[in-house]
């Protein structure tokens, strides 16, 4: 089943993110961690992408465990940044031959000392998605980023290159992490105005330490509002004080999304099911509204 045809349903949508394990050793933990998540019955779970592309063949696997095994829907990353036009094409014909039928297409962040662009390889997702096409009929997902992305110095250019996306051929956005839905409400409003009119998810983002705020900070250039740095200023050093408020932070979130009539929301849960488990606990009468 695509994606879109589920998210175009009546009801709230709600789904996850797992990573792949880095070596075959490793995946073990990642599925113990990908079939929890499967138990909270999600629209489905989204499989990130390694950025070297060495996980490639790790994505393909749990994607086609949740989607085989577990009976949830799965949305395998790629990113086209670090490897050629043919090993991408080689890539979309391995999901394809596992029955994969929803990608999220990235362009990946530039390796470092890379020389960029350069002509064996795809420059931008949108050519990433072009070439999806080509392969088969797949449901193609992209991101976008309420805030701006980080090269992007001017916001409007950031949209008019989404829109070039979209127009691709992209049938549903992932938004990076954001810790005010200000941001988001303003960046729908602008995206809507630009004539992006596909379901957009939300990406929350459950921050549970002082280290992992960090990351995500340099990672996204995110801002985080003066709120979420008071309870990191509180509860920082309290690992467990500081996860449990993380974690009622999204949760808060997400409500104040549904209801403003956000009804699609994508959980970075990662491989951590206790988090996910606590957060749709927090929403289960919520959910059935
Ligand atoms: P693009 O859409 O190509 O945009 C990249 C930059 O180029 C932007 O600044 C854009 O404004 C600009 N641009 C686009 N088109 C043009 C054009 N025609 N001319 C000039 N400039 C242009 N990374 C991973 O390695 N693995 C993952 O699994 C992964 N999953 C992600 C999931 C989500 C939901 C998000 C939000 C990000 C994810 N990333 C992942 C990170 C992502 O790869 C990086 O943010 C990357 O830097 C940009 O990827 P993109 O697909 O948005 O690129």
């Amino acid at each position: 089943m695509k994606i879109i045809d589920k998210l175009n349903q009546k009801g709230i949508h709600i789904s996850f993110e797992v990573f792949p394990p880095k070596t075959d050793a490793g995946f073990a933990n990642v599925q113990r961690a990908t079939d929890e998540i499967a138990k909270l019955d999600p629209s489905y779970i989204s499989v990130t992408y390694g950025a070297g592309g060495g996980t490639s063949k790790n994505t393909a696997k749990i994607a086609s465990h949740i989607k085989d095994d577990l009976g949830v829907m799965s949305l395998a990353h790629l990113t086209c940044a670090s490897s050629t036009k043919e090993e991408v094409g080689e890539v979309i014909e391995n999901l394809k031959a596992h029955g994969i039928e929803n990608i999220l297409a990235l362009r990946g962040d530039i390796p470092e000392g890379m020389t960029f662009p350069d002509g064996d390889r795809f420059h931008y997702a949108y050519e990433l998605v072009q070439e999806i096409k080509k392969h088969g009929d797949f449901c193609i997902g992209a991101a976008c980023y309420p805030e701006g992305h980080v090269e992007q110095e001017h916001k409007e250019d950031d949209i008019r290159y989404l829109k070039q996306k979209v127009d691709s051929g992209v049938d549903f956005l992932t938004t990076q992490m954001f810790f005010d839905n200000d941001i988001h409400y303003n960046f729908l409003y602008r995206i809507r105005e630009a004539g992006i009119t596909v379901p957009v998810l939300p990406g929350i983002m459950p921050i549970t330490s002082a280290a992992q705020m960090k990351r995500s900070q340099e990672l996204s250039g995110t801002v985080f509002p003066r709120r979420f740095l008071a309870i990191l200023d509180r509860f920082g050093s309290s690992p467990d004080a500081m996860k449990q408020a993380g974690i009622v932070y999204a949760t808060d979130q997400i409500i104040d999304l549904l209801a403003n009539g956000v009804n699609n929301i994508h959980i970075y849960s990662m491989n951590k099911p206790e988090i996910a488990i606590a957060i749709m606990n927090n929403l289960s009468e919520i959910i059935k509204c």
